[in-house]
């Protein structure tokens, strides 16, 4: 059985609710985050038989699917992500004299971070909800993971990043086919102009942290450290695993929106709830100092988190500077089950960085330096001790396009009209000044409108994907040759995709209309078909159609070439 009995209910009221495309508001409460639930009594019910089934799954992040927020299994939009090794930090504990640090080696995600994660899980849930196009804002690393696998869903993304995220990122993300902006202004502001453009746009928004599905697939790794803790075995004995589910003492990330934290409590709050955990462990936040706002807070005792407006740090994946609603979560939870929120200078960052590398051989990217260099200070502090059970997320490590494969231009630059942000706005609720409209506008240069018309689904999303890549045409698609018809007449396309074999009204038919259309007549038709033709019915299309391709033998540069013929 493939449908899931899972729920998404407001956070603050607990209603249910599906959110409609630009206003993702609880209807009763106007509360802006969601989050997913499940059956847990039954799971709990079944007692070892869930862990168990587990174990003989497949090494991804998917073995835990009855947790995981997705219908159907058709859906499931993946590259392998997940079920990341947990390294033993041998050299690095000998040094540190601690001998039970554990590495959560996330750079061998299929993108090199762990937000392919998060990709994996909110692209899927996208492609179940039929988006077909998406605008995100990105520190770096979830515009490459999103790129990836937006690439595979057929699905269009648009990346706002700052102008401080490395140019070997942006690269990569341009790589997969995806839009990049380039915001001259700080991360936060990013994020605004990318609810902006969504809003302006009729797109959909990825919003983070405040759905339900960043943090779903975050707390797969709560239940990765869980089930591979318990197959650990003490070093000098080997025993046959009990099976048994192991929570660590303390689970170390480096934090900038606090996504990854929030995601690994609710893992350990379900596993509770389902008795495969005892409790949870304490969280170590490690924030850099250059932006700082929930550890400066958390200092202070502060219970709301003051924004750093500037922040000063040349680790741009962490400079997240308005935190908002995470941090009293993060908090909150702290005081209840002990922990900290610290930070490290981009120095110390960069050191421990190089011990690592230097010493256990694994090498990461800054913002991931940022929490061994916490792990350092904590241990040499006391705050963490030799006897505890420590698990460090190695969060990321990048593997930059090189320059020569792609040239200079493929980001677009935004400089900002002077605006004042308003905080955590609604989108688009606040009025926003003419020029910021006028750069948006210019954001999307695409004029030509391309329809295609294809009843199989894997069809239509290759073909739309080798469209969306392009970057140059708005995309309609429409499953029957009577639909799309319809379509046609309504959005005049400059352009026809067809294929012959559909149900209620045919491709040939189609042409046909078309042609005895006086408004219709002169829309050039490309005809895609897997359909080998009679000479009867190439005779038919005969000087009704611009190129005839073949379905898997024509190659993407074939339908371009062809494309950019039959186009005005
Ligand atoms: C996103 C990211 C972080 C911070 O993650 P949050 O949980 O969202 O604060 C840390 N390291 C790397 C490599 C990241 O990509
Ligand atoms: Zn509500």
């Amino acid at each position: 059985m493939d449908l899931k009995p899972f729920r998404i209910i407001c956070r603050d009221c607990h209603t249910e609710y599906a959110p409609l495309r630009l206003r993702p508001e609880c209807p009763d409460c106007g509360g802006n985050w969601r989050e997913a639930i499940y059956d847990y009594p039954s799971l709990k019910r079944e007692g070892n038989a869930w862990p168990t089934a587990v174990s003989q799954r497949t090494s991804t992040l998917w073995r835990y699917h009855e947790l995981l927020p997705l219908r159907y299994q058709r859906n499931r939009v993946s590259l392998g992500e997940g079920w990341t090794p947990l390294l033993k930090a041998e050299n690095l504990g000998l040094m540190l004299g601690h001998p039970h640090i554990y590495i959560k080696d996330e750079r061998q995600g299929p993108t090199g971070s762990f937000k392919d994660r998060q990709a994996a899980i909110a692209v899927s849930v996208m492609k179940e909800m039929g988006i077909k196009e998406v605008a995100v804002a990105s520190t770096g690393n979830v515009a490459i993971a999103y790129a990836a696998y937006c690439a595979r869903a057929g699905i269009k993304l648009w990346v706002f990043v700052t102008s401080s995220v490395p140019v070997e990122k942006m690269r990569e993300v341009a790589l997969y086919g995806s839009e990049v902006i380039k915001v001259a202004g700080t991360y936060d502001q990013a994020k605004q102009i990318a609810a902006d453009f969504a809003a302006s746009k009729q797109l959909f928004l990825d919003r983070g942290v405040k759905d339900f599905a960043a943090v779903e697939a975050m707390k797969t790794l709560a239940f990765e450290i869980a089930e591979q803790l318990g197959q650990e075995r003490d070093d000098n004995h080997w025993q046959p695993s009990d099976g048994r589910w192991r929570t660590p003492d303390w689970y170390v990330q480096a934090v900038s929106g606090g996504m990854g934290p929030l995601g690994v409590i609710k893992g350990f709050v379900e596993l509770s709830r389902i008795g495969l955990a005892s409790g949870q462990p304490k969280l170590a936040c490690v924030q850099v100092g250059g932006c700082a706002p929930m550890a400066d807070s958390f200092a202070q005792g502060l219970e709301t988190a003051v924004p750093v407006e500037n922040p000063m740090t040349d680790i741009a994946t962490l400079a997240t500077g308005k935190p908002g609603r995470a941090y009293q979560l993060l908090r909150e939870n702290i005081q209840q089950h002990g922990g900290i929120i610290t930070s490290v200078t981009d120095g110390e960052a960069f050191r421990a960085l190089q011990v690592l590398a230097q010493m256990d051989g694994i090498s990461v990217e800054p913002a991931t330096a940022v929490a061994f260099a916490g792990l350092f200070n904590l241990i040499r502090e006391g705050v963490i001790q030799p006897h505890e059970t420590v698990v460090v997320n190695c969060s990321g490590h990048t593997f930059p396009v090189e320059k020569h494969i792609l040239g200079e231009h493929f980001a677009r630059d935004m400089a900002l009209p002077n605006m004042a942000l308003a905080d955590e706005a609604p989108v688009g609720d606040a009025p926003r000044p003419e020029g910021l409209l006028t750069a948006l506008e210019d954001v999307d240069s695409r004029v030509q409108r391309i329809a295609i018309l294809e009843d199989n689904a894997d069809s239509s999303r290759l073909i739309r994907r080798i469209l969306q890549a392009q970057g140059e045409f708005l995309i309609d698609e429409a499953v029957d040759g009577r639909a799309g018809l319809d379509l046609i007449r309504q959005t005049r396309p400059n352009l026809v995709l067809l294929d012959l074999m559909m149900p209620d009204l045919d491709g040939f038919s189609v042409v046909e209309a078309m042609k005895a259309d006086e408004t219709l007549r002169h829309i050039p038709i490309i005809v895609i078909t897997a359909k080998e033709l009679s000479a009867i019915e190439r005779q038919r299309l005969n000087g009704k159609i611009r190129a005839l391709l073949q379905k898997g033998s024509f190659m993407v540069s074939d339908l371009l070439s062809d494309i950019q013929q039959a186009l005005p």
